[in-house]
């Protein structure tokens, strides 16, 4: 089976504090640590099992910029077999639709079967996967935590439903998921794996190569411009609690047992 996945290069939540620029056009990216996406870890994880029972190989591909090739990089130590980073600079600004079409050039040069995303990044629209599926004319499942190979022409795919509840359907292949956290459990990857694939080819597609309109993309193609980034005013009976972390977690903590939360 053949399996791309579409993973992105996002700021580290664990590792920063997000600010909202003064002037509301973006976060403050200076000195920000990034990541792959969280959803984009277990996609490729769920992806890499299913290579290791049925063959075929894994494909990682970003559209991004030239810092972008670490993820590609950290997934292929992680197992995928090959990794394309998509970048051009009429690709910048781009909004969900095209990014989603810019993934589309991509899949239509492959011959995959399945394509993969996270449910959703960090600009949090969960947009990317299911455009990508409508652009493709292939069928979608949203909020997928579970998976199993039926033959080369079916998968059964469970989601995750409101309530907790779940849900079983049969989807035709090829077909695009969009993978819920906890699927399954992403590998650790060592020193080891990334010294592996560090100096592994990784091969750069711009518009060019993807026979894509510059003018269909990037800030001159967006339908959805966004007007303004700003943190909202506070409500009445909200806080937002101030300090480092562990200052925040005890502030938290204490408030919660001063209602009776927790004991
Ligand atoms: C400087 C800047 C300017 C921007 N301007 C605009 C704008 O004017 N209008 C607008 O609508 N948006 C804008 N965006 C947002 C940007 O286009 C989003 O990254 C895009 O809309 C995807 O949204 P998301 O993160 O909500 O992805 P989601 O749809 O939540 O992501 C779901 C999945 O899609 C896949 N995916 C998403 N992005 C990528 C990617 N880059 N490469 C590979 N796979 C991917 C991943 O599998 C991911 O898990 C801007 C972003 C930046 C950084």
């Amino acid at each position: 089976m053949e399996i791309l996945v579409c993973v992105k290069r996002v700021p580290d939540t664990a590792e920063n504090e997000i600010e909202v620029k003064s002037d509301g056009t973006d976060i403050e990216r200076d000195d920000l640590v990034y990541s792959v996406n969280e959803w984009d870890n277990y996609a490729v994880e769920e992806a890499i099992q299913i290579r290791d029972k049925v063959g075929g190989s894994v494909t990682v591909v970003t559209v991004g910029d030239e810092e972008s090739e670490e993820v590609l990089r950290r997934e292929m130590a992680m197992g995928a077999d090959n990794g394309v980073l998509l970048s051009d600079s009429a690709f910048e600004g781009s909004d969900g639709k095209a990014i989603a079409s810019i993934l589309k050039a991509q899949a239509e040069a492959g011959n995959y079967d399945l394509i993969l995303c996270g449910a959703q990044a960090d600009d949090g629209a969960g947009q990317v996967g299911g455009m990508l599926a409508a652009m493709l004319d292939w069928p979608y499942a949203s909020l997928v935590n579970h998976i199993e190979i039926i033959d080369d022409k079916k998968v059964k795919v469970g989601r995750e439903i409101e309530g907790g509840n779940q849900e079983l359907n049969e989807i035709e292949l090829p077909c695009v998921l969009s993978i819920q956290t906890g699927i399954n459990e992403p590998r650790y990857v060592g020193i080891r794996g990334i010294r592996k694939v560090a100096s592994v080819d990784i091969p750069v597609k711009g518009a060019s190569d993807l026979g894509i309109d510059p003018a269909t993309v990037g800030e001159a193609g967006a339908k959805v411009k966004r007007l303004d980034y700003f943190v909202p005013e506070l409500g009445e009976g909200a806080e937002i609690l101030e300090g480092s972390m562990e200052e925040k977690i005890e502030k938290l903590i204490e408030m919660l047992k001063a209602k009776g939360g927790l004991k």
